[in-house]
């Protein structure tokens, strides 16, 4: 006989909500866009939430762009966000790389597309790989040996629409030659919804290579590692409890709420269904959960 701890609520009142907490962090894909496109009464929504002197944050684990083509992605949508309030996996991976001094004489190999490479050099690091590596091949001869660079410390992995065996043997080298090379991950998202039509394979298959050949587990720096919140929360000078972290998914945005001890609040816009969030399976329970987050603006107390 299984108890739970607690059922997740339909939220009802949200002014209840917003006026709990200080800071409301958004999960970006499935909660303010899906794909390229906007979700309903988003605009709205945040408006209406810093008329009430809320600070917005927005979390992503999706590596592929910077934190300034994240600003530019707001800006074509037509919303009015600094990058100051974007915080990508990408951004992340950098930003863990400094909090740990990472030495600057040192070198990062990036499997993981732009987004990555951006932000590495925003942070004066020194990188090879990303895209790049994506049209090498290994012509295996007799006696064929691979270099590679003696002076990386870290890899970097994150999702890779160019992934191949070449990237994966090169981390695999940096790591396995190396006991102190670091391997970062910026997320191990399972699949991911690139298009509608199916699911995709996501950033943890490309994790998961460079795992099984290292037998190494990484340092993951996305969603729902609590590097981002305390980032996020040390950067403002928030405390957690004032927080509200909303997002589409269990397993990375909720969890990442609950580790921080934010409130938090699942949206069906996105990935999760109300069958998943109710299903005897399931153990992450958020403390809400609503359609999307325009019901901000109708959800008030009966
Ligand atoms: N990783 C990739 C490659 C993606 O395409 C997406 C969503 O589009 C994600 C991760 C998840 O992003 P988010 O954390 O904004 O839901
Ligand atoms: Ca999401």
């Amino acid at each position: 006989f299984v108890t739970r701890a607690s059922a997740a609520q339909p939220l009802k009142n949200a002014d209840q909500l917003i006026n709990s907490v200080e800071t409301f962090i958004f999960d970006c894909d499935g909660v303010i866009w899906k794909g390229d496109k906007l979700i309903d009464g988003v605009p709205e929504t945040l408006d209406l939430l810093r008329s009430k002197g809320k600070r917005l944050v927005f979390v992503t684990n999706n590596s592929t762009k910077s934190r300034k083509q994240y600003g530019k992605k707001f800006e074509t949508l037509g919303l009015n966000i600094s990058e100051e309030e974007i915080f990508a996996s990408s951004f992340a991976a950098a930003a863990y790389l400094k909090s740990i001094d990472f030495p600057k004489d040192k070198k990062v190999y990036v499997i993981g597309e732009d987004g990555i490479l951006k932000e590495l050099e925003l942070a004066g690091f020194q990188y090879l790989g990303g895209p790049e590596d994506g049209a090498k091949k290994i012509e295996l001869k007799p006696g064929f040996l691979m270099e590679h660079d003696k002076d990386v410390g870290a890899v970097v992995v994150g999702f890779d629409r160019y992934f191949n065996y070449y990237k994966v043997q090169y981390g695999t080298l940096c790591i396995r030659e190396n006991p102190e090379c670091l391997f970062i991950a910026t997320n191990r998202d399972a699949v991911t919804h690139l298009t509608d039509a199916q699911e995709w394979a996501g950033g943890g298959s490309m994790v998961g290579a460079i795992l099984g050949s290292t037998q190494r587990e990484p340092q993951v720096v996305g969603k729902p590692s609590t590097f981002m919140m305390d980032y996020v929360a040390n950067k403002f000078g928030i405390l957690k409890s004032q927080i509200c972290m909303v997002g589409d998914r269990l397993d990375t945005d909720i969890l990442f709420g609950q580790n921080g001890g934010c409130k938090t609040l699942l949206v069906l816009s996105g990935v999760t269904s109300l069958s998943m969030l109710q299903s005897p399976n399931n153990t992450i329970l958020p403390d809400f959960y609503t359609n999307k987050i325009s019901d901000f603006l109708s959800l008030k107390a009966a």
